[in-house]
């Protein structure tokens, strides 16, 4: 099926164009439907990518919904057979690809990898409960309106939950009970005053005090099923984290949609592995008078080049500097990619860096806010959390990892020419399925070929403190590939992770155990950011090759991001197309 599409691609793109209006005037009314329908199914999902037609709905978690989803699947996957590639646009002929990627995905996540039956995190409202409050999709009457039909659902969405569950790992189970305990939070004191000073009658308001004690008990009677069976688990009943190879291959296949088998992907990145450390030895080497003078140089290559990162790492802005560093940094950023023609920036979309509002502080120092696909000229924002008001040695040890060169490549990752130039121009394809269904390793792959793009360009103006420094950071894409299919398809213990990150990754231990969180309970995902960049490069290397003299990397950059984040292997078949 996958292949068939890529050859479908490939082979519109020789063929003449028949009265292609009627076609992609039909697929345009199909996506809209579809779209529609799918959301209908999924009314949570729909509200956190901004679309609010069904705010007021709760899906319950049942056999009976899942069934549902298969065989709405099924029909988008016949009607998608309807469609005849070589009338439809390019735009639109990617769409075709991603929407039945999508659908087979669906398919396969219900009905094989069935993580509804050992993910108990999956099971939680508070979060849309809690957008509901915070974004002003409708007046606020409205959106309590909509709460208080919704919160009737809560005690059967835990009932169903708790039937769909059977044999889940240890370590979600965990998360859960954590997740939902914290999720009691939004069903506090002060939602209940928001609902007496709203214009709700008196009876909405009291159906409102008794549906909340409903929804907290259901809340609290899930966290207290899951705490009674964690033991039980752990003593060998609960299903192993570990998805094994032939899960990994196929979860691989749907959620990157890669050029690269897991094995081709793992053995490249074991060499590049092997190819950093040595020039990371050379450049170690290279820094070490100028840091340590005449101290002895460690026969360990490791200790040496630790060694380094542990002088660099003094050299960082203050806690009262933090935002406004990052601030001069995204000003500078921006005139080097206009300055070096790198990619085409639209002037009428800017970045506004602000301090990150506090109800989402706590996971990282500095992400992109990008606006979701169905509000596409909302601002963009690069939330940076201050440091000033943490406790010093927190700060400190924020900023020793954030240090003058690691705080650049984190704002070119995020940012310019990062994750906000990728969103600006995907936004502008006006393809809601690219936005939606975009391949996570074009988006993280576009992000970390952007630092390496830059450094080419001479930014840092070839430091070999700046080198050194984005190697390191470039390790941890690499290194991320090798932990997660060694975690997932193999048996890596925490203990040798830990040490293996620590040691070749140069990692702290605090990135290292967090990290082994994450891979113990997401797969695949940590692929996609070394996947997307070696994809990325390699298609720039052969377009530079078939183009000679007439390549220019600010005409490679924007036609690839002008294809949304369809996946790379696609992107190269359109490119070859002529305009
Ligand atoms: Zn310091
Ligand atoms: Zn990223």
């Amino acid at each position: 099926m996958r292949l068939l599409a890529a050859i479908l691609l490939f082979v519109a793109a020789v063929v003449t164009q028949a009265s292609p209006t009627d076609e992609n005037a039909r697929f345009g009314a199909f996506v809209e439907t579809v779209l529609d329908g799918y959301w209908k199914l999924r009314p949570e999902d729909a509200f956190a990518e901004g679309y609010y037609k069904y705010a007021d709905r709760m899906s319950i978690p049942d056999a009976a919904t899942r069934a549902e989803q298969v065989a709405f699947a099924d029909d988008a996957l016949r009607s998608l057979e309807g469609f005849d590639p070589r009338r439809l646009s390019v735009e639109n002929r990617v769409d075709l690809v991603l929407l039945r990627n999508e659908f087979e995905s669906d398919r396969w996540y219900l009905t094989v990898f069935r993580d509804w039956e050992w993910q108990p995190s999956q099971y939680n409202v508070a979060d849309t409960f809690a957008r509901q409050l915070d974004t002003e999709y409708a007046p606020a009457d409205t959106r309590l309106r909509h709460m208080l039909g919704r919160l009737e659902r809560v005690p059967a969405y835990y009932v169903a939950a708790k039937a769909s569950l059977s044999r889940p790992t240890v370590e979600d189970t965990a998360i859960a009970i954590e997740q939902n305990r914290n999720g009691l939070e939004v069903f506090d004191e002060g939602l209940m005053r928001k609902v007496q000073s709203s214009g709700l009658t008196d009876s909405e308001k009291a159906l409102f005090a008794v549906r909340v004690a409903a929804a907290r008990a259901a809340i609290a009677d899930y966290v207290s099923f899951l705490a009674d069976l964690k033991p039980k688990l752990e003593q060998g009943g609960g299903r192993s984290f570990r998805i094994g190879k032939e899960l990994y291959a196929q979860k691989f296949a749907y959620d990157l949609q890669s050029g690269f088998t897991v094995t081709e992907l793992y053995d490249k990145a074991r060499a590049e592995k092997a190819a950093l450390h040595d020039r990371m030895e050379l450049l170690a080497r290279i820094l070490w008078p100028k840091y340590m003078g005449a101290a002895p140089l460690p026969d360990d290559r490791f200790e040496l080049i630790r060694a380094v990162f542990d002088v660099l790492s003094k050299h960082h802005t203050t806690p009262a500097r933090y935002v406004e560093t990052v601030r001069q940094q995204i000003v500078v950023l921006e005139q080097f990619v206009r300055e070096h023609d790198l990619v085409e920036m639209d002037p009428s979309r800017p970045l506004v860096v602000r301090e990150m509002p506090g109800y989402m502080r706590g996971f990282s120092g500095a992400h992109l806010v990008s606006p979701g696909p169905y509000d596409p000229t909302a601002k963009a924002f690069y939330d940076v959390t201050p440091l000033d008001r943490d406790a010093p040695e927190r700060a400190e040890s924020y900023l020793r990892e954030y240090n003058d060169w690691m705080l650049q490549l984190l704002s070119i990752h995020e940012a310019i020419p990062g994750h906000y130039v990728q969103d600006v121009h995907a936004n502008k394809s006006k393809s809601l399925v690219k936005a939606l269904f975009g391949d996570p390793a074009t988006i993280e792959g576009w992000a970390v070929y952007g630092e390496r793009m830059m450094l080419d360009a001479g930014y840092g103006g070839n430091a070999p403190e700046m080198w050194l420094t984005w190697m390191k950071w470039n390790l941890r894409s690499v290194c991320n590939t090798i932990v997660d299919v060694e975690v997932q398809t193999g048996d890596l213990t925490r203990d040798r992770f830990v040490s293996f990150l620590k040691r070749e990754g140069f990692q702290s231990e605090a990135e290292a155990t967090d990290k082994w969180r994450r891979a113990t309970l997401s797969q695949v995902q940590l692929d996609a950011y070394y996947d997307g960049y070696i994809e990325i490069t390699a298609l720039r290397d052969e377009e530079k090759h078939r183009l000679g003299k007439d390549f220019s990397v600010k005409a490679f950059n924007t036609r690839f991001l002008s294809y949304g984040s369809a996946p790379v292997r696609y992107i190269r078949e359109l490119m070859r197309e002529p305009q």
